[in-house]
């Protein structure tokens, strides 16, 4: 504990900038212990009568220890709970920084070799060759990343340093990555416009879950692709297909590619079958779903023609602006160029066809109208039209509220935020909802759970962390040219059905 020098100050303030540590601790972990060290100093200073203070300086006689106290067992298992979030938290930071040393020297080589005179191809193949062999990877998975590094240090430079200087993990890397693919191919984008949205991202992944991070990527991005929804979506979906790949042990899989929007329902429809078997029925929901999928495509009939949604009775909720359902060949032009999708389950964004399609449909879909101009819900339209509350609760919440969580509102329950047992009421300004396993976190773990104004859900740690859980729009917000083609009054009109 004396091996802190008057540099310890500017010693956390170089690792801060990105300096490593020899032991590995993060800033905060080296913060945390050169406070511990000066206040033990101070107590131990405190111990020392005054009269004895002369010969403590002549160095006469050691500055006493302290009377070691025993540690409450509760204050030890804190203690420890910290320590085990602190040094996750500086493990995460220093492997996103070696992992971006690593891309930073890949992309560099990458762009020495693809600057050669000659075929860049080969080029890279050779380098990437030489470093497999000496690794033992194969040639192909080396180069996949080397091309990688270089993808993301060039077209997300912002990305990447925010990765390489640790303050987002590697998994929030890859989100913004793999959700950038299409606004990176968008030729009509700009650069400056590409770059916005890039931050944008980087600045969200600093602060949200990965599953929020992915849902949010999907809505900024839709705003500025060139090619609308719509047509992505119709592109898309002439690729539906079903596969068959054996697995081994005598399995194999079906996977059934297709609309978003059927399959969701197709599964929720199999989720109910599944809910209403008998109790003495020893499946799981799992190997029922599987069991009554097989049962109907071996046993129930193909159709001459394509239906569409209608005969589905499966239960999905789908977020729709209102505006969206005015959109028709006689709209004024404004109007008709935006592009608003509608929502499935708060996280699948779905084409305008489908969306007017099912608004049109009858009543086993919730149909959420959110406020084009707020993103906020302004009414719900559900087959239980007497569940007032459940229904506000429903659209303002949207998924589960848990740190973090991004489960669908159709995976969760509602919760008394206080305990009824305990006073709570059984009030909007009292309710959540939370998925099973966060309802577990508040129940049976040392987390805490109270409800602000706004529908401000905030959670408590063991170790004092803080979360605010705020919802977001349910909708996708207006902007730019949008408030005014809606000043022309088109949006005040009632709902058309
Ligand atoms: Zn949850």
């Amino acid at each position: 504990m004396d091996t802190w020098g008057i540099d310890g100050e500017a010693y956390i303030a170089a690792v801060r900038a990105g300096a490593i540590d020899p032991h590995g601790y993060s800033a905060a972990e080296l913060q945390a212990q050169l406070d511990d060290c000066e206040r033990e100093w101070s107590e131990r200073l405190a111990l020392v009568p005054d009269e004895q203070l002369d010969d403590l300086i002549a160095g006469r006689i050691e500055l006493p220890t302290l009377p070691e106290e025993p540690e409450h067992p509760n204050a030890a298992r804190l203690r420890a709970d910290e320590q085990f979030v602190r040094r996750m938290q500086a493990l995460e930071a220093q492997s996103a920084r070696i992992e971006g040393e690593r891309r930073a020297l890949m992309a560099e080589h990458v762009q020495r070799v693809v600057e050669l005179p000659g075929d860049a191809g080969p080029a890279v193949k050779e380098l990437a060759t030489m470093a497999a062999v000496e690794l033992r990877l194969t040639q192909g998975g080396v180069m996949g990343r080397m091309t990688d590094a270089w993808n993301i240090v060039t077209e997300l430079p912002a990305a990447h340093e925010a990765a390489e200087s640790g303050r987002i993990t590697i998994a929030h890397l890859r989100i913004i990555e793999q959700q950038t693919r299409a606004l990176r191919l968008d030729a009509r984008v700009d650069d400056e416009e590409k770059g916005r949205v890039i931050d944008e991202l980087v600045e969200l992944a600093e602060r949200v879950s990965t599953s929020r991070l992915r849902a949010g990527a999907k809505q900024l991005i839709d705003e500025v692709l060139t090619e609308p929804l719509q047509q992505r979506h119709d592109a898309a979906r002439a690729k539906r297909r079903v596969e068959v790949f054996d697995a081994g042990d005598g399995m194999a899989d079906l996977v059934l590619h297709g609309p978003a929007l059927e399959i969701h329902a197709a599964h929720d429809r199999l989720t109910q079958a599944a809910r209403k078997k008998a109790k003495d029925d020893p499946r799981t929901y799992d190997q029922f779903r599987a069991d009554a999928l097989l049962e109907l495509m071996l046993a129930g009939l193909i159709p001459d023609d394509h239906h569409g949604v209608s005969p589905i009775t499966a239960h999905v909720a789908i977020t729709i602006p209102a505006t969206e359902l005015l959109h028709g060949d006689h709209q004024e032009p404004a109007l008709h160029d935006l592009r608003f999708p509608a929502v499935l389950d708060g996280k699948v964004l779905v084409d305008r066809d489908t969306a007017r399609r099912i608004a049109g449909d009858t009543a086993t879909w919730e149909r959420l109208f959110t406020d084009p101009t707020t993103g906020v819900p302004v009414t719900a339209d559900t087959y239980r039209p007497l569940e007032a509350q459940r229904r506000w609760l429903r659209a303002r919440d949207g998924r589960c509220r848990g740190p973090g969580c991004a489960k669908p509102v159709y995976r969760t329950d509602l919760d008394h935020t206080t305990d009824f047992a305990k006073g709570g009421t059984t009030s909007i300004g009292n309710l959540g909802h939370l998925c099973r396993a966060d309802h577990g976190l508040k129940h049976d773990t040392r987390w805490r759970l109270e409800q602000l104004p706004g529908g401000v859900l905030r959670w408590t740690s063991p170790i004092g962390q803080v979360i605010d859980d705020r919802v977001e729009p349910a909708g996708p917000v207006f902007k730019d040219v949008a408030p005014r083609a809606l000043d022309s009054g088109a949006s005040r009109e009632p709902i058309p059905f």
